[in-house]
Parts: C-alpha cells; sequence; structure tokens
C-alpha cells in the first residue's frame, strides 16, 4: 500500500505576505488530510519562511532545484546541504520547465537525484513527454529514456527512496488535463520500467501525475491504479484548491 502524495510546486510565485496567508489557508485546512502525505515545494528565498510556519504541522516542503555540486564556487546554486538545513524534505528534479529553459539534460538530472540523496532529501523526478512527442507516438520512448538515466546513473535501489512525477509537458500549466486513462497508461508503463529493474522498487515507489490537476479532475485521476497522488502547479496557489486536491487523495 502506497500513501497518497500530493505537493505543491509554486514555481516563481508569491511573496512573503502571500505565502503566509497560503499557509495560513492550509494549516487551517489540513486538519480533515490524515491519510495523504502533504508537501509545498516553495521558491528558495522563502524556505526559511515555510519552515517556520509549518515546523510542527503534518505539512512537509521541500525545494524546487537542487545543484549537482556540494558546495563551493557556484554562484547562484543551492546545495541539497543547505535545502536540509532549512528542514526540506523534498526537492523536485528535473521539472520540464528546467529541463527546457535551463538546459538540464537527462544525465544532469540524474546527478541532481544522487545529489538530492546524499543530502537525505527525498527527491521527486519528473518525467514527461511534450506535445509533438506525443504526437509522434513517442511517449514511452521519451519517458523511458529519462527513467533509463537515473536508474544507470543512481542504481534501482536509490531510485527507490524518491518519487517519480509523470507530467506531460502539453499539459502543465495550460489547462489541458491527459485524461485518467491516458495518465493512468503511462503510470503503468512508468511502474513497468521500475518492475523490469526491481519489483520490490515498482511496489512501493509512488507515481505522482502533474499536468493541470485541479479539484475537479482530481479524484477521476488518483483513482487509477498507478497513480498515487499529485504534483500541483497552478491549483497550488491557492488554499481552497490545493486542501481539496489533497482530500481527493486522502480516501
Ligand atoms: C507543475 O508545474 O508541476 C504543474 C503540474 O503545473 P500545473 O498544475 O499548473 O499544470
Amino acid at each position: 500500500m502506497r500513501q497518497p502524495l500530493v505537493a505543491g510546486n509554486w514555481k516563481m510565485n508569491g511573496s512573503r505576505a502571500s505565502i503566509a496567508e497560503l499557509l495560513g489557508g492550509l494549516k487551517a485546512g489540513i486538519g480533515q488530510v490524515t491519510a495523504a502525505e502533504v508537501a509545498v515545494c516553495a521558491p528558495a528565498v522563502y524556505i526559511a519562511d515555510v519552515q517556520s510556519q509549518l515546523d510542527g504541522t503534518s505539512i512537509k516542503w521541500g525545494g524546487q532545484d537542487v545543484s549537482v555540486y556540494e558546495s563551493g564556487a557556484y554562484t547562484g546554486e543551492i546545495a541539497g546541504s543547505m535545502l536540509a538545513d532549512f528542514g526540506c524534505h523534498f526537492v523536485i528534479i528535473g521539472h520540464s520547465e528546467r529541463r527546457a529553459y535551463h538546459g538540464e539534460t537527462d544525465e544532469v538530472v540524474a546527478q541532481k537525484f544522487t545529489a538530492a540523496r546524499a543530502a537525505g532529501l527525498v527527491p521527486i523526478l519528473c518525467v514527461g513527454e511534450t506535445l509533438e512527442e506525443r504526437e509522434q507516438g513517442i511517449t514511452e520512448e521519451v519517458v523511458g529514456r529519462q527513467l533509463d538515466a537515473v536508474i544507470k546513473h543512481c542504481g534501482i535501489a536509490m531510485v527507490g527512496e524518491g518519487v517519480i512525477a509523470y507530467e506531460p509537458v502539453w499539459a502543465i500549466g495550460t489547462g489541458k488535463t491527459a485524461t485518467p486513462e491516458m495518465a493512468q497508461a503511462v503510470h503503468a508503463f512508468i511502474r513497468g520500467r521500475l518492475a523490469s529493474n526491481d519489483q520490490a522498487v515498482a511496489d512501493v515507489v509512488r507515481v505522482l501525475y502533474g499536468g493541470s490537476m485541479n479539484p475537479k479532475n482530481a479524484a477521476e485521476l488518483v483513482a487509477q491504479a498507478d497513480i498515487d497522488g499529485g504534483l500541483i502547479g497552478g491549483a497550488s496557489l491557492k488554499p481552497d484548491d490545493f486542501l481539496a486536491v489533497c482530500s481527493a487523495a486522502n480516501s
């Protein structure tokens, strides 16, 4: 039995004031969500604020990226140990926006997965195809390649210590959601790929869906056999919407 996980990805949004308001709303409503694990991944500069406001609650927090390096002359980078220093539990790795706008290759993503684990963080590894790739019928090839790169670099045992998020790029921030059947098909493929390396890992690793998940579509998505929760962008910025998605995953 895999515990559902709902993680918010705030991306580059918010201010100290808006984050305090958002967290206030989450803390007030989270009491009903007891079965699912809930987390928010904040912009790095706000993680200290998030820590002070969430410490002692059931809501965990994390970063949105991590350096491949441990420390040193890497201006602007944030080390895994720094995220851990501020109580981060999770870190998002290889989000499609980082792959597309920051040139993160499969190899770099794999190195970041290792760096996250070295710092004791739980990596949320994002994989997913673009619209063009889906239309070319190469979704499984792309997702398989992204996954294999991390398995090859880190080993299947380490992959088993993380979380995978299937995020079709064409569904992120677009309002277009994969149908539950489309999502389930790729989630089953991901689990099969893990199983071909190690069945025990495949049984325990949580595979989240991400891409315009919201209170209206969350229940149907998380009802799928291989969907273990969600990575939520836009809807994680509104406490009521995020709590509704958490509730959907809670049952
Ligand atoms: C995301 O950025 O990880 C995401 C899923 O965004 P959205 O929910 O806004 O599509």
